[in-house]
């Protein structure tokens, strides 16, 4: 059957011809007007035509030229840094991190507050305190906040925006965070989603895979979740639970793990079972202290890092034969842990996998660092800028 009507319209072909200048002015900034209409595919003209509108919203500047080319040299088009603020936070089970980045991700401040109450509707109002407050701060800022990513300890059932299951915030559980979040703060756009899938996002706007199209994120802070990205986007299965391995069965008639199960990989390969290995607490032993035991060479604690590192390879097994990524980020506390961990995966991975699949695969530990949850949290809004700024520019235009 034929369509009746045109299946596109002027303001549906602008509006796209404006994504792909954004997208590409994002992703190679600074740049020629040439250049992006090489990239895009776009006539000059047309590229020229969104430009202009991004230039006279503010949004993009001139920056003077390459100095590179015979005759007139080009002119080259960046995003004005400056024009807003991303918001990311990280919600742990004490505390809660905020960190404000300006439009190309650049750090302008960090604040950690307490989570003195653990009914989620202190959350809400705390949040929406501050960011009434910065709102304040940076109101000479033409595009204000342009988003605000919130990432959550446990599952987030994005169909229905209600945090599924926190094991460690149990007052979250069946909470509708999106709902009170924006009913509080009519004005912004919150994006929320759990540790894993941040941390992975965050490797990719921030850490050491930025130009990487196949990454598994393997995080443990105490428990253990994976985050899998895969050509531009999370892999989150149906409801935003994929990637629960922690709780995959690695010993049949293993240990008695929290979700009911036995032989969890969290329970042998997580920051919890290296404590348990360790015969420790956190609060006996900081794990700042057992990262210096390590490095130190401490022969009780390199010897639960190792065995550590080896369950952690027998689980990766798994990963790499599902997923076949291109790199495997480890973050969390369990990054800090860094070369005596990844020798012992690898040990593991090269006992367990025929060599050719293991052929250019990188696995490292997070650079991160304290602020890798939140850096996650502002790339959840980056990550959606394109569409952001197009809103703004389109504004009034339509
Ligand atoms: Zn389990």
């Amino acid at each position: 059957m034929r369509h009746k009507g045109p299946i596109g319209n002027q303001d549906l072909v602008k509006k796209i011809n404006m994504e792909h200048t954004i997208r590409t002015i994002l992703a190679h900034r600074p740049l020629s007007r040439a250049k992006i209409a090489s990239l895009t595919g776009l006539n000059k003209m047309t590229v020229s035509s969104c430009v202009d509108l991004y230039l006279q919203k503010g949004i993009v500047a001139e920056l003077g030229t390459t100095g590179t080319s015979r005759g007139r040299p080009p002119i080259l088009i960046d995003i004005d840094e400056t024009g807003g603020i991303c918001v990311g936070v990280d919600v742990e089970i004490n505390q809660f991190t905020v960190l404000v980045t300006d439009l190309s991700g650049k750090k302008l401040e960090s604040e950690v507050y307490p989570l003195e109450d653990k009914d989620p509707l202190y959350f809400v109002e705390a949040i929406t305190r501050i960011l009434a407050n910065l709102a304040g701060v940076h109101n000479q800022r033409r595009l204000g906040i342009v988003g605000v990513g919130v990432v959550i300890q446990g599952y987030y059932n994005h169909n229905t925006n209600i945090v599924g299951f926190s094991a460690n915030l149990q007052e979250w559980n069946g909470f509708h965070l999106m709902e009170e979040l924006s009913r509080r703060n009519p004005s912004l756009l919150f994006y929320v989603k759990p540790a894993p899938y941040a941390g992975a996002m965050g490797e990719i706007h921030f850490g050491r895979s930025r130009l990487v199209e196949h990454l598994v994120y393997v995080t443990s802070s105490w428990g253990m979740s994976v985050g899998v990205y895969n050509k531009g986007e999370l892999f989150t299965g149906s409801t935003g639970t994929a990637g629960r391995l922690g709780h995959s069965t690695i010993h049949m008639n293993g240990k008695k793990c929290t979700c009911g199960n036995r032989g969890c990989w969290e329970m042998y390969a997580s920051i919890k079972a290296l404590y348990q290995q360790l015969e420790q607490t956190p609060q006996q032993v900081p794990f700042a202290d057992i990262v210096d035991n390590v490095n130190r060479g401490d022969s009780q604690t390199t010897s639960a890092v190792h065995e550590l590192g080896h369950y952690l390879g027998i689980g990766l097994v798994n990963v790499i034969n599902a997923y076949n990524p291109g790199v495997i980020c480890i973050g969390g506390l369990l990054g800090l842990l860094g070369q005596p961990l990844l020798n012992s995966i690898w040990g593991t991975l090269r006992e367990s996998i025929p060599a050719r699949f293991l052929e250019g695969l990188d696995i490292y530990c997070s650079d991160l660092g304290e602020l890798g949850v939140a850096y996650g949290a502002v790339s959840l809004v980056l990550d959606q800028l394109p569409g952001t700024i197009i809103r703004y520019a389109l504004l009034e235009q339509v």
